[in-house]
């Protein structure tokens, strides 16, 4: 039997042991941590569960198929519903837009509320969904970086079009090109944050991030998204797959450009497969030898990350539902902050995350779960003490406008979760949350292959490398692992 070893158990860790167990091989899983899950965490306090990472599930079919594969039935281990309401959004001077997910709906909401005509949303949504179809085969399901990718009919036909994909603009050139309202350029603008992008700079191909929040849905696990990263390890488990925990490879041993096995505490684990889940910039950093080093790798722009408030509230809101976002009066002053300075705006755009809106026992009673969350940029030495401070005021200055409440009074438990605790709880660079950033025009071909081209049997999963971060993508990097290696 051979002998694959994962290096890390996040969503692209688990699905890939996943993936070589049902394939035949005899997998061991080294994660540092306790506990599974990577950046899919939870944790509880006097008496609320919070969801640490994270928070919106799409393309839940991606986590059937794992079962589907290996013979199981996915509703025995894994309950989700779709969502009516992906997003609530709320303005400073008071609106409120609901984000239904049917496509009608929502064209009479922002009919309604931002006097944008109905045929303007929906052709907004079928641009988008042209986008989505012509790409995502080549984008999300293959490898960029090998050859036979190119060969194939499908993919011949979809870099026929690419020139009407708009590589050449950005987001919001294209969306402000269609709407006239700012609330409806600010709704679709945001979808660029699904992977910790600037709409202002990332190309408009991005807005097929919305199509498929409106052809697809936006999903709910029952009992919260950590119940993703448990179904996956009982799966696992019931594999065979072995779990080490605490346990931190130290290098990956290479002996004539192949990858034998790894080190833990100086002992040589050898196997056939190494699939590693750490982010690739700390792969070259930390655990190849030097001469293997791919320096652009080092140079990339990460993607944001955030800072979040898991706040206990004695109080229920029925003005919010389970996904909130509190908009920004300035979004392009934000992002410029966020992306150029490297600092956190004044008025910042707050998404509250309510799971007890879902899941009851997610609170006592009378009480609500509030996940509150800021877009920031990556670690790069900022004094987080200061902007913790500074940014919880700012926040609550802004619930307390938008939602008329004094929200201070309702706190009775608090944690914190900082860029720097990002990434030293789960070894990402920066703390960013979606590996590197997708800015850049042709940022899709440059993220590192989910393959060693120097070092054979090496392969990558995880939101640090192509497709990119997300679950959704994280979970495509292993269905691309388990196609490179058959
Ligand atoms: C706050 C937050 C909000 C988010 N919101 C969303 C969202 O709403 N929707 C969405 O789809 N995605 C979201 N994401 C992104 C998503 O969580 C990740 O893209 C996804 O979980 C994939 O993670 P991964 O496979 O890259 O592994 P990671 O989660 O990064 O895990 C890597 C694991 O490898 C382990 N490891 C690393 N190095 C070693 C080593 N040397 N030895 C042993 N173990 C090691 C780490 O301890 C860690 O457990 C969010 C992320 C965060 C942090």
């Amino acid at each position: 039997m051979k002998k694959a070893i994962i290096i890390g158990s996040g969503i692209g860790g688990l699905s890939s042991a996943i993936r070589m167990s049902v394939k035949g091989h005899a997998v061991d899983v080294y994660e540092a941590n306790k506990s599974y899950g990577g950046k899919m965490r939870e944790t509880k306090k006097k008496g609320f569960r919070f969801d640490m990472g994270p928070s919106l599930l799409t393309m839940p079919e991606k986590i059937d198929e794992l079962f589907l594969l290996a013979n199981k039935n996915p509703r025995d281990y894994f309950q989700y519903k779709k969502l009516d309401e992906g997003c609530r959004y709320f303005y400073d001077d008071k609106t409120i837009i609901r984000g239904y997910t049917d496509l009608d709906k929502f064209a009479s909401e922002l009919h309604d509320k931002a006097g944008v005509a109905k045929n303007i949303t929906k052709n907004h949504i079928k641009k988008n969904t042209f986008i989505f179809d012509s790409t995502s085969f080549l984008f999300l399901e293959k490898s960029l970086h090998k050859l036979k990718t190119y060969l194939s009919f499908k993919v011949f036909i979809a870099f026929l079009k690419l020139p009407f994909l708009q590589l050449f603009q950005s987001m919001h050139s294209a969306n402000s090109s269609r709407f006239k309202s700012k609330k409806a350029i600010q709704i679709f603008n945001r979808f660029a944050t699904y992977n910790g992008s600037n709409p202002y700079k990332a190309p408009a191909i991005l807005n097929s991030i919305s199509a498929l929040e409106f052809n697809k849905g936006a999903f709910y696990p029952n009992l919260g998204m950590f119940t993703i990263a448990k179904a996956l390890y009982s799966l696992a488990t019931d594999l065979g797959v072995k779990f080490y925990f605490n346990t931190i490879v130290e290098k990956i041993s290479v002996n004539d450009g192949v990858a034998e096995g790894v080190f833990v505490l100086n002992n040589l684990h050898k196997a056939d497969v190494i699939i590693c889940n750490q982010d690739i910039y700390f792969v070259y950093k930390n655990l190849l030898p030097k001469k293997f080093t791919i320096k652009r790798v080092l140079k990339q722009e990460r993607s944001s990350s955030a800072l979040i408030f898991y706040w206990g509230i004695k109080k229920e809101f029925s003005s919010l539902q389970l996904h909130n976002i509190l908009f920004s009066n300035n979004y392009e002053e934000e992002f410029k902050m966020l992306s150029e300075n490297k600092e956190i705006y004044k008025d910042p755009t707050t998404y509250i995350n309510i799971t007890s809106k879902m899941t009851k026992n997610d609170a006592p009673n009378k009480c609500e779960n509030w996940f509150v969350m800021i877009n920031t940029p990556y670690d790069v030495g900022q004094n987080w003490q200061d902007l913790i401070i500074n940014s919880r005021k700012n926040i609550i200055k802004k619930i307390n406008k938008v939602l008329d409440v004094s929200i201070e009074e309702y706190i009775v438990c608090e944690e914190i979760l900082t860029p720097k605790l990002i990434e030293s709880s789960t070894q990402s660079f920066g703390g960013s949350l979606y590996g590197s950033s997708s800015n850049a025009r042709g940022s899709a071909f440059f993220r590192h292959p989910n393959f060693s081209t120097k070092i054979s049997n090496l392969y990558f999963c995880g939101g640090s490398v192509h497709p990119g971060g997300g679950i959704p993508l994280a979970l495509s990097s292993s269905k691309i692992i388990g196609e490179l290696i058959s």
